[in-house]
């Protein structure tokens, strides 16, 4: 299964990844936590995004489409994977459409998780997550069982950077004007699968399920 997860800033793309990945047995793979890593890490490539990150801006196409492609090609992509974060432009559809193409290896699926502003809006600013693993938890919605602390390591949570008020509204025009339009992309394609995202997690994770049979 070669999977692309859709919907803007806050949709709960990561939250659903974990299990849709371990349901199909594929990696989860995530720009936005990839990022997080080599900027935690110092690597040239953590350098070069960061600041784009901070303004809640994209980062330039040049830098991702390379890096993803890079991914994917590893030995653990060979029955699939889950893709969370990418493509964010039509450049970035069209030349991962292309790369996978001329490998025989076509995107099974698009699922776009919708979600209404309002919400949004609600699960940004409740997110925190863990910076040793990178789980994701909300103070409304998804608790950690000791507040504050990861349930699997412990870590102190912390709430991300650029989901500051400021920075959120940048994110949701970005995620209007660059990437809505791979709704379109896709459905062209004939991969669009859209799912209702608001409701309990475990009712939302069995409506993308069940979209993906
Ligand atoms: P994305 O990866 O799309 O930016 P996340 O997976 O990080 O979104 O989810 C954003 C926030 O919303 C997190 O705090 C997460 O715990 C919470 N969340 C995700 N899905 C749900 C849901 N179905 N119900 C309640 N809260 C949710
Ligand atoms: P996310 O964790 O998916 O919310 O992504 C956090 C940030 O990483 C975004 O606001 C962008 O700055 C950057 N980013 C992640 N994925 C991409 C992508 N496919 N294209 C450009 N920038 C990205």
């Amino acid at each position: 299964m070669r999977i692309v997860l859709l919907g803007p800033p806050g949709a709960g793309k990561g939250t659903q990844a974990k299990g849709i990945s371990e349901y199909y047995n594929i990696p989860h793979i995530s720009t936005g936590d990839l990022f997080r890593e080599n900027i935690s890490q110092g690597t040239k490539l953590g350098r070069e995004a960061q600041a784009y990150m901070d303004r809640g801006e994209l980062v330039p196409d040049s830098l991702v489409i390379a890096f993803v492609e890079d991914r994917v090609s590893k030995p653990d992509c060979k029955n699939g994977f889950l893709l969370d974060g990418f493509p964010r432009t039509i450049p970035q559809a069209e030349a991962f459409w292309t790369f996978c193409a001329d490998r025989d290896e076509q995107l099974n699926d698009a699922v776009c998780l919708n979600v209404p502003d309002d919400l949004i809006i609600k699960r940004i600013s409740g997110r925190r997550s863990c910076p040793k693993c990178g789980a994701v938890y909300n103070i409304y919605t998804n608790k950690p069982k000791v507040e504050g602390h990861c349930d699997y390591d412990g870590t102190a949570l912390v709430q991300r950077s650029d989901d500051t008020e400021e920075t959120v509204k940048t994110r949701l025009s970005v995620y209007e004007k660059e990437t809505e339009p791979l709704i379109g992309f896709y459905k062209d394609k004939g991969i669009l699968k859209e799912v209702d995202a608001a409701g309990p997690l475990e009712e939302v994770q069995r409506r993308i399920i069940d979209a993906l049979k």
